[in-house]
């Protein structure tokens, strides 16, 4: 049986990503430390005898008593308002979290997969991004602390690949959502979800111009399976090329939930980058993918998802 761990496995995408590997019949390790995850989202596994859950900071060394087949390593915090209240925790997952998790994969034998970011592009000057543009990242500005662990991050993966032979794979990620991001974690599709089921004023930022390209859950899981299974070492975008206004998409959740609310304006945070689109012709060429969700088709499950977040809780 093929067992593969998954740092971050008790977070957004990292649950669904251990539920896609269980049922492709991997046995699953899922390590985290429940820094911004939530042990709901791994509830329905906790019994199966194919999931084992370790509660560990990645940061600090750790071993594994079996053999391990795959390591794909998600843990770090993600929306802009936990990586700027964690940011030495950010930072050091991004880069001991890093380390240890690849000493781990070389030790086992294990092929690696690093969950990077569309963050490395920073404020891009090129538009859409291609995996071969460098990226214009402030490493001292807030966002720094992330943008610049991922890039060390991949700068490390790449140095294992490249020195110790190691068997690795980087996916770039795009804005992606769905069930099971928290309501209250402040990126632009739970806050304005939740906003609009409250019937509170939507939180735009700046005069909401500034662009991005949401990918719904499942057709990022397809992109990071085909990817695992792939022979490409270098970098790769994963996300949907459907690009939008902030302002378009908050107009979009208003329409799909009938809801008055209205929009409201704050100060745009520090270096948001104004566009970000993912160029995906690698992963098209090499994996075969594209994303097949349409926003609203998504956006409707995720909506029904923080709905029942707010039913009142039996027992
Ligand atoms: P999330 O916060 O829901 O999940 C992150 C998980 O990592 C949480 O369960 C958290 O408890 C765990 N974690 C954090 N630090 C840890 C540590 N030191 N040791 C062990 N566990 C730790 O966020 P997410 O959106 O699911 O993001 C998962 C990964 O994907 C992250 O690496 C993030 O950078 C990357 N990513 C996500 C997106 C996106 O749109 N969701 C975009 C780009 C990249
Ligand atoms: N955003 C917003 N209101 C919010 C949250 C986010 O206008 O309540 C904006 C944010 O400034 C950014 C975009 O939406 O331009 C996406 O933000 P998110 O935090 O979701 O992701 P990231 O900035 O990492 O792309």
């Amino acid at each position: 049986m093929t067992t593969s761990l998954v740092t971050g496995g008790a977070g957004f995408l990292g649950s669904h990503l251990c539920d896609r590997l269980l049922a492709e019949s991997h046995r699953v390790i899922c390590v985290d430390n429940l820094l911004t995850g939530n042990p709901a989202n791994i509830a329905h596994l906790t019994a199966r005898d194919d999931f084992r859950f370790i509660k560990h900071d990645v940061s600090i060394p750790f071993e594994v008593d079996e053999s391990v087949d795959n390591v794909l390593h998600f843990a770090s915090p993600a929306s802009p308002i936990d990586y700027l209240e964690l940011p030495i925790q950010t930072l050091k997952v991004g880069s001991l979290g890093t380390h240890n998790t690849l000493g781990l994969a070389k030790s086992k034998g294990a092929r690696y997969l690093l969950a990077s970011t569309s963050e490395v592009y920073g404020d891009p000057l090129v538009h859409p991004q291609p995996e071969t543009y460098w990226g214009n990242v402030n490493p001292v500005g807030p966002r720094g602390v992330y943008d610049e662990a991922k890039r060390f991050a991949e700068a490390m993966v790449m140095a294992y690949h490249r020195y110790h032979g190691l068997d690795s794979r980087i996916v770039r990620i795009f804005n992606t959502y769905g069930p099971r991001m928290r309501p209250h974690d402040g990126r632009a599709v739970p806050a304005f979800i939740q906003q609009a089921l409250d019937g509170e004023p939507l939180t735009v930022f700046g005069d909401g111009r500034q662009t991005r390209s949401f990918c719904y859950v499942s057709d990022l899981v397809e992109g990071i399976w085909r990817l695992l299974m792939s022979q490409h070492s270098e970098p790769v975008n994963i996300g949907n090329p459907t690009e939008m206004t902030i302002l378009e998409f908050a107009q979009t959740i208003l329409d799909l939930l009938g809801s008055n609310s209205e929009v409201g304006f704050h100060p745009l945070p520090v270096d948001d980058p104004k566009t970000r689109q993912p160029d995906i012709a690698l992963a098209r060429s090499i994996l075969d993918w594209e994303p097949e969700v349409l926003l609203r088709d998504g956006l409707a499950k995720t909506i029904d998802y923080f709905r029942t977040l707010c039913l009142p809780q039996k027992g």
